[in-house]
């Protein structure tokens, strides 16, 4: 079995906005997307990472002017990008790496969306083919957001392709499987090694992929920086859930739900402390699965 990280793009945020420590200098996060492959699955990616569907570079806004296949972007879509500001890495967008690989968008059999905002599914509707399998209630809450997804979630229905009930797979739909070191009940995808992991609290419905031989969690936006994950898990105040861990900073202001967010924070602690491995999409540092 296959899992690789590639980095699609990279993100400048002051040090205190993010929960990591004091002070604004910038620290540069990575975002994040997997590549996981195995006989029994077929080519799969884990989430687009920001690609030129939310930034258009010169070419390709050439190429809409002339039909080309890039969409326009609403205008909410077009602020969220001035704001974030993201710079693409050529080489860790999903054609260039699948191109290193001998395929293309087409070849891949299924999207694992851990969550519906813009840096996880900028490039969705490239995959024309693929199953994509999601969490249901995520999926529900983000179109039941309406026009506050955009403003309050950074959720862009205009980001989910047309047919996407036709291929959806609900996350919920699965085998339901009791993790080990203290992670819980999650759903089995491939039967004892890989299978995806209940986060709530960043996102409604969020998911997370755990491998089983690795004793690995990729956590996703549990956390933005894994320093702040452990110093946040070693403090011993109680947050708003009643739990140990309180959640600070950029990360508790755009939770959906703060007191899930914490509880979901003290599980990947006991997961920790138990011997786990856990791994995030924005983390700077360099994660064991990272490939390019
Ligand atoms: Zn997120």
């Amino acid at each position: 079995m296959k899992f690789e990280l590639y980095n699609s793009a990279t993100i400048s945020a002051p040090r205190a906005l993010i929960g990591a420590g004091r002070g604004w200098s910038p620290v540069s996060l990575k975002v994040r997307w997997a590549f996981l492959d195995h006989g029994a699955l077929g080519p799969t990616v884990v989430d687009t990472g920001y690609g030129p569907t939310t930034y258009p570079s010169a070419l390709a806004a050439y190429s809409v002017e002339n039909g080309g296949g890039v969409p326009a972007r609403s205008l909410a879509l077009r602020v969220y990008a001035n704001l974030f500001r993201a710079r693409l890495r050529p080489q860790g967008q999903i054609d260039t790496v699948l191109a290193n690989k001998g395929l293309v968008a087409e070849d891949i059999q299924r999207v694992i969306v851990t969550h519906l905002h813009v840096d996880h599914i900028s490039e969705l509707r490239r995959f024309s083919r693929a199953r994509i399998l999601t969490s249901q209630r995520g999926l529900n809450a983000t179109r039941h957001a309406g026009w506050r997804g955009p403003l309050t979630h950074g959720t862009f229905t205009e980001l989910l392709p047309a047919d996407l009930d036709d291929r959806l797979e609900a996350a919920e739909s699965l085998p339901a499987i009791v993790l080990p070191d203290g992670l819980g009940v999650g759903w089995s995808l491939l039967p004892n090694l890989v299978s995806l992991v209940p986060l709530d609290g960043h996102a409604a419905g969020q998911i997370g992929i755990y491998l089983h031989s690795e004793r690995y969690l990729y956590a996703v936006d549990a956390h933005f920086m894994l320093s702040a994950l452990n110093g946040q898990t070693q403090g011993a105040k109680p947050g708003k859930s009643g739990s140990k861990v309180v959640l600070a900073g950029l990360p508790r202001r755009i939770a959906d739900d703060i007191g899930a967010a914490e509880v979901t924070l003290e599980r990947l602690s006991a997961f920790q402390q138990a011997g786990g491995r856990v791994g995030l999409c924005h983390d700077p540092g360099n994660d064991p699965f990272d490939v390019g």
